[in-house]
């Protein structure tokens, strides 16, 4: 019995090494595969036939000859499973289709105008239809992930509670699109997602204990621990947005008062803009409103590089108060890497370095604190919410095998 589970064990990492071999060098000759895993040929051929059978690589010909020979070469099939990842924010929905080398087939995105529930649910399902749609076979599509902001029941599928979004709360949103699609659905966290999306292919690849903050219309965090998502006692560790900067500070989004999204999210940034305007302290976002911009964050950050000084110094207190909440993550974790991600980064020529600035200033002096900006841009949470089923399906590969074996 031992040895048959060792054997199992083994199999499995051998089908694993395989297939993340052939996902991330391929297409790829058998000889190469032998060199990145050291596999044997006989292990190679054996698994990659079963791989080809479950339809997950293909074997195609290569266009060039070897000593009067064409090599075979292998590669994650393009055409027969796909992943759909879908980032709900307050600033915007995006969804994509993803293929199983993480590549984007097609990318739609909708604003979210007014974030109820019935609003919300319908313009996801919106979204999900097209993108299946636009697939020749709804079989082919293996899962649907979402990243989802605020309080989630990730086990259950459940978004508990979201502070910016009316009537949302204990929503089974798993159930509700499994029920509609008949596909399997997951949900995540958003920054979570994000982070999962660095580690797969960004900047955190091999790295085992980073924070991905996303600073959008909320602030959110991811924390990474030993390559795995640590979540707390009941799911609510990263709330990063609602550390109190301020016990006297203005109210909050979750009822606290002088959280750190109430100095320093996008949607504080716009409302003190507003504010600002009506009181006549913002002449330049006036103008540019006069000529017919909207007042977006874009419009804002337009004003402040145009020396706006109201709008400046709103851009200078998020850039403090960032940069004091994120010295203290800093000198709690001292992680390896710390990744800013979200809609602000668009705008991080007008704040970033004065940030950093506070980070130095108020960390711990001999900690080092590598700070990055992510280049996902806008589809980072939507492309890591698909990558919660390239695992699901890694594994699937795996226990597959295994039962076969057992058997
Ligand atoms: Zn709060």
């Amino acid at each position: 019995m031992t040895k048959v589970v060792k054997h199992n064990s083994m199999r499995s990492t051998n089908t694993l090494a395989l297939f993340e071999c052939i996902r991330k060098y391929g297409p790829i000759t058998k000889k190469e595969i032998q060199q990145h895993t050291g596999l044997s040929w006989g292990s190679i051929s054996t698994i990659a036939l079963e791989l080809i059978s479950k339809k997950l690589i293909v074997e195609i010909k290569s266009s060039e000859t070897v000593v009067g020979r064409t090599p075979c070469l292998l590669d994650v099939s393009s055409t027969d499973n796909f992943i759909i990842g879908v980032d709900v924010n307050l600033s915007g929905l995006t969804a994509v289709l993803i293929d199983l080398k993480c590549r984007i087939i097609k990318k739609v995105r909708e604003e979210m105008s007014v974030p109820n529930k019935s609003n919300i649910l319908s313009k996801i399902s919106h979204m999900i239809s097209e993108l299946i749609d636009s697939v020749d076979d709804r079989h082919k599509i293996k899962g649907i992930g979402l990243a989802l902001p605020g309080d989630i029941d990730a086990q259950q599928g459940v978004s508990i509670f979201v502070p910016h979004f009316e009537d949302f709360s204990k929503v089974p949103i798993k159930k509700i699109l499994e029920d509609e699609f008949g596909i399997e659905v997951t949900i995540e966290h958003d920054p979570n997602c994000m982070a999962l999306t660095e580690r797969r292919m960004g900047l955190a690849q091999n790295v085992d204990n980073f924070m991905f903050i996303r600073l959008s219309m909320g602030i959110g965090m991811s924390i990474i621990m030993g390559g795995k998502i640590y979540r707390g006692l009941n799911g609510s560790a990263g709330q990063f947005g609602h550390v109190t900067m301020n016990p006297d500070g203005p109210r909050c989004s979750c009822g606290n008062y002088g959280c750190l999204e109430t100095y320093a999210s996008c949607e504080t940034i716009l409302r003190k803009s507003r504010e600002g305007m009506k009181m006549g302290r913002a002449p330049v976002l006036e103008t540019l409103l006069s000529q017919g911009d909207r007042l977006t964050l874009a419009t804002v950050a337009k004003a402040a590089r145009g020396s706006d000084e109201f709008i400046m110094s709103i851009f200078d207190d998020a850039a403090t108060y960032l940069g004091i909440a994120i010295a203290n993550v800093v000198n709690i974790f001292n992680p390896e890497l710390i990744v800013l991600g979200g809609d602000l980064m668009n705008y991080q020529d007008i704040f970033l370095s004065k940030m950093r600035c506070f980070v130095d200033f108020k960390c711990w002096k001999n900690a080092k604190h590598p700070i990055e900006v992510s280049t996902f841009g806008s589809e980072a949470a939507a492309i890591g919410a698909a990558l919660l089923f390239t695992d699901k399906i890694y594994e699937e590969v795996v226990s597959d095998h295994s039962e076969k074996i057992g058997d």
